[in-house]
């Protein structure tokens, strides 16, 4: 049975009614300013520094400007992901409905895209018409050419969402807009721009840049280490895993509710592509083995992440579909409220954000075969920590705005709010 409760799925952001406070308004301005800044700072640490912490004075005169071939790459990529979009074989999904009831049509072809990609850039590399060094070589170039083109798709998204006849949420405060977004699902036809970015140039371009990383330690070292190795081959999981789930982006926090503006389109295709990386690029000239207790125990860290984010979600969103289906051989426990139902049984009754914790493992195990000569391979593991603390928060006062009394039932029953017994 397939039962699509509608009473759960609302799309009224929890923070719709509210106009832009003081506070919210200079956390945009900060992060405009010191986020691309400091992108640039973290790859200057890496590359020229061998991964120390140095004065951000370091940044003068470092910035390195696009080159054609920077332009050439960035520009030929984003294209040919948006063509696979629009051509590649993919069934279509529908999103939650939206206030108008009306539900979004999404073409879920990611996984021909992932795996026609990798093999499109293995040919062109064999082909020999890139090295396979080339986005490390061009990093920084290619940096500063995805921050002008997601500034530029950003003043379009602006005025997309500004043209809309839909009724959308703004702040009424133009520079706040620029930053969130003025529409929650800017589209050019059928093409969802917000889906697009979330989903393709920037996921896949993560694990490119990583495996151009392992060939420039091959190039230099003559050799690819097992940390590089084990980075690569998590991360290259963990995104082979989302497009293998691919439908269930649909119901996450930034499709349902948030609009799309410089914060996303930015975090897309810049923040993901050139910070998720920084631990293949630190490797890059650290060619350290891992004992073999090491190796055994960081894969088994990360499998078990893995495990309990995969199997997390997967409970959840088929609970969505089906709330009478079994959970781990039982009737399943949940909670009914007047806007929809609330799973207490299997992970969601452990911790709230169960997943959060299984993605945080997995994290941190990417982080590890680093080893502990500079705290900036662990950068990715407290920024994600500070994210997914941030983030339970928020949806935490969401769902007490929308759940009430019921919500507060389910805290009851389950304690903790990430970590079964800390937190
Ligand atoms: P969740 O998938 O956890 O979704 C939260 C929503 O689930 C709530 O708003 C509520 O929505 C519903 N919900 C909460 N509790 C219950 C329950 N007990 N029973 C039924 N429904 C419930 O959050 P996110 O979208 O934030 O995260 C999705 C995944 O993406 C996570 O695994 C996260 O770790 C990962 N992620 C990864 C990032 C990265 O950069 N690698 C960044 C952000 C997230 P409703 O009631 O409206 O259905």
């Amino acid at each position: 049975m397939e039962r699509s409760n509608a009473a759960t799925l609302q799309t009224t952001h929890p923070e719709a009614s509210k106009s832009v406070s003081a506070l919210n308004l200079s956390g945009a301005v900060l992060m405009m300013l010191f986020l691309p800044p400091f992108t640039y700072y973290m790859w200057i640490c890496m590359v020229q520094f061998g991964g120390a912490l140095v004065s951000p004075a370091a940044l003068v005169g470092r910035i390195p400007a696009p080159t054609p071939l920077s332009v050439a790459i960035f520009l030929g990529w984003f294209l040919l992901q948006a063509l696979l979009q629009i051509v590649a074989p993919g069934k279509t999904s529908y999103g939650l409905p939206l206030a108008d009831g009306q539900r979004l049509a999404y073409k879920m072809n990611g996984p021909f895209s992932f795996w026609f990609s990798i093999a499109a850039a293995a040919l062109v590399v064999y082909t020999g018409l890139l090295a396979p060094s080339v986005l490390y070589d061009q990093f920084g170039p290619l940096l500063t050419t995805a921050n002008l083109f997601t500034l530029a798709l950003s003043f379009y998204l602006y005025w997309l969402g500004k043209a809309s006849p839909k009724p959308e949420r703004l702040s009424g405060n133009r520079f706040y807009d620029f930053f969130m977004g003025t529409a929650l699902n800017p589209r050019i036809g059928s093409f969802d721009l917000k889906l697009f970015c979330e989903a393709r140039p920037g996921l896949i371009g993560w694990v490119l840049i990583n495996f151009s990383m392992a060939a420039k330690q091959y190039q230099l070292h003559h050799t690819v280490t097992v940390p590089m190795i084990l980075v690569c081959a998590f991360h290259f999981v963990y995104v082979a895993d989302y497009y293998f789930n691919e439908e269930a982006v649909l119901t996450t926090w930034d499709i349902k509710y948030e609009n799309f503006g410089w914060m996303l389109c930015w975090g897309d295709l810049v923040w993901v592509p050139f910070t998720y990386t920084l631990q293949a690029l630190y490797l890059v000239n650290h060619t350290h083995s891992l004992p073999l207790w090491g190796i055994v125990g960081i894969v088994a860290l990360n499998l078990t992440g893995y495990l309990i984010f995969r199997r997390a979600n997967i409970q959840k969103h088929k609970f969505r579909k089906d709330p009478e289906r079994l959970v781990w051989g039982k009737k399943p426990e949940y909670i009914t409220t007047p806007r929809g139902l609330l799973l207490v049984s299997g992970w969601w009754g452990i911790a709230r954000h169960i997943n959060y914790f299984g993605d945080l493992l997995m994290g941190l195990a990417w982080c590890l075969p680093t080893l502990f000569n500079h705290p900036l391979t662990y950068f990715y593991i407290v920024y994600f920590t500070i994210l997914l603390v941030h983030r339970e928060r928020r949806d935490n006062s969401f769902c007490h705005a929308k759940y009430g009394a019921d919500w507060e039932r389910y805290r009851t029953k389950v304690r903790w709010r990430i970590i079964p017994g800390v937190y």
